[in-house]
């Protein structure tokens, strides 16, 4: 992967935050307005291909967060959209299946959906 000034602009802004980022939180944050959103998008695509960043979709926006220090999953709210960050237990289930079947796993994504303890009592009103 060829790592221009307009990829590692974008990679710096993962490195800066802990929140998850869609590609038009990308676009606000990005000082260099040369970028559209299309070029973002695909970098964005670049990155989780190369296993940099994974992703999570929430109402068909997709939102990309930073997969190599600390990595972790997200639990999403479907109802106020909060995002709750948890531990990653996957890597032995991972390492497992990839001896069974051969093959060569370079990253993983996993996010759980459902409702908030909040929404869960607001619904049930
Ligand atoms: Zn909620
Ligand atoms: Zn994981």
């Amino acid at each position: 992967m060829r790592m221009t000034k307009q990829r590692q602009a974008i990679l710096a802004i993962f490195k800066s935050t802990a929140t998850p980022q869609s590609a038009e939180m990308i676009m606000d944050s990005l000082v260099d307005h040369t970028m559209n959103l299309s070029t973002v998008y695909r970098t964005l695509e670049v990155f989780y291909d190369a296993g940099l960043i994974s992703k999570s979709t929430i109402d068909q926006t997709s939102y990309y967060y930073d997969n190599q220090k600390d990595h972790h999953h997200y639990m999403i709210c479907l109802n106020c959209h909060k995002m709750v960050e948890v531990d990653c237990h996957l890597s032995h289930f991972a390492d497992d299946v990839a001896k069974r079947h051969g093959f060569k796993i370079t990253h993983h994504d996993m996010t759980l959906y459902g409702y908030c303890r909040d929404c869960q009592d607001a619904l049930k009103e």
